[in-house]
């Protein structure tokens, strides 16, 4: 049985855990990110975390291939450097040269929503689909497209922020700085934004889940913030399968979770809503399935499929191997990288 390592970085938690070939979670282990802290210190508690599930594995470093991580934004691969990670106010980081004083294991970066993606597709609800995306309805809008099997990353890794594209020109504003992007109208805040120009009163406490509540119970006011959540949900929607038309489009995130009926009529109105919908159909909306396992299996999976040279070359203490292995799973994540 082969073994793989991933760590999922958050902004609460930072989650490792050893996954087999089979994308079962072995061991796992949390600790709190510590946001605030000193960049050598998330770091380090990043290896030690991640250290922490092989040992209760019963494994050492030496047993895996590379340790692959899912992270807020993206390592540019010309600079190696990590852009930007809000959650950490952190702004063109060396990440890989910090993370290489703690191991000597080759490092596979992606960003997080990418890594539960392609977790999604290769365990979850996406089993068995090439082509896919997903969107994560949560605090934010985060997510990861899947094409050919693979995740798709754009120029320079820093493509397909899907909660920033545009949904509402000149709208409402983004705390990215733009205006109009899904994630304002999409994202929980949108949900309880949109609320709270409908409603006459809006009570301080209210809750996403008790939007949620009073619609499926038929109240009229909640029956007018979902269909209008719905609509902008559907509009970003619609716009993702004219594009690239995904097989199956995955939703993550707290309100993902609303239910059924929900779903039913996100697919119901995605199929009225986008272009040939009537004609050619719609790729089906569905619920994540794995939850917070997605990122570290996603993670973990980095580099398995592109692997085949590395297990031969065992690459413990080879700086040139290490860097040869980065590289390779450059090129084999995002085709714009010769
Ligand atoms: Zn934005």
């Amino acid at each position: 049985m082969k073994y793989y390592l991933g760590l999922d970085v958050g902004g609460t938690n930072l989650a490792a855990g050893v996954v087999t070939e089979e994308y079962e979670i072995i061991s796992r282990k949390s600790v709190p990110s510590g946001a605030g802290k000193s960049v050598e210190e998330i770091v380090k508690a990043m290896a030690d975390v991640s250290k922490d599930a092989l040992s209760e594995a019963g494994l050492k470093e030496k047993d895996v291939d590379y340790w692959g991580i899912g992270m807020p934004s993206c390592v540019n691969p010309k600079t190696r450097l990590l852009v930007h990670a809000n959650c950490f106010g952190w702004r063109n980081v060396p990440i890989l040269d910090y993370l290489s004083t703690h191991t000597q294991l080759p490092i596979l970066i992606e960003n997080d929503g990418r890594c539960a993606a392609y977790g999604e597709i290769l365990a979850g609800a996406g089993k068995n689909y090439e082509n896919a995306m997903m969107l994560t309805l949560g605090t934010g809008v985060g997510g990861g497209i899947i094409l050919e099997g693979k995740i798709y990353s754009g120029a320079d890794r820093m493509g397909c922020e899907l909660g920033h594209t545009k949904l509402v020109y000149n709208g409402w504003e983004c705390t990215c700085g733009q205006r109009g992007c899904l994630d304002v109208y999409c994202s929980a805040r949108g949900l309880l934004r949109i609320a709270g120009e409908e409603m006459q009163e809006k009570p301080e406490d209210l809750t996403v889940r008790r939007i949620f509540d009073n619609w499926k119970e038929g109240d009229a006011l909640a029956e007018k913030i979902v269909s209008r959540y719905v609509d902008y949900l559907v509009a970003g929607l619609s716009t993702f399968i004219t594009i690239f038309r995904p097989e199956i489009i995955i939703l993550g995130g707290g309100i993902a979770n609303a239910g059924e009926a929900f779903l039913e009529r996100v697919n119901r109105n995605l199929k009225k809503g986008t272009f040939s919908g009537e004609e050619i159909g719609v790729p089906r909306v569905v619920r994540a399935k794995l939850g917070n396992d997605a990122g570290i299996i996603g993670a973990a999976m980095l580099g398995a499929k592109q692997n085949h040279t590395a297990s031969a070359k065992r690459h413990m203490g080879r700086a040139d191997e290490k860097l040869e292995m980065e590289a390779e799973y450059d090129s084999f994540f995002n085709r714009q990288i010769q």
